[in-house]
């Protein structure tokens, strides 16, 4: 199930889907490229924003959403 995050820093909207503790699966909408001045820059750079990551506020709002149950994460196996 996507879990959209939104990124405390820039206000990027994605949707996170985690398939393990460790895997997590970032989709960026397509207004993200244009929200978040890193992946813009990225972009322009001639990267599929699909393929960004570097935004590191994101990761971390992500992981508030864990923490506070927002986003689910499956029990490793
Ligand atoms: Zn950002």
């Amino acid at each position: 199930m996507n879990t959209p995050v939104v990124c405390g820093e820039c206000g990027a909207r994605v949707l996170c889907e985690k398939f393990s503790p460790a895997h997590t699966q970032v989709q960026w909408t397509g207004d993200a490229a244009t929200t978040c001045p890193r992946i813009a820059a990225e972009v322009r750079a001639g990267r599929p924003s699909a393929r960004v990551r570097s935004c590191a506020a994101l990761g971390t709002s992500i992981a508030a959403a864990v923490l506070e149950g927002r986003l689910e994460v499956p029990a490793d196996v």
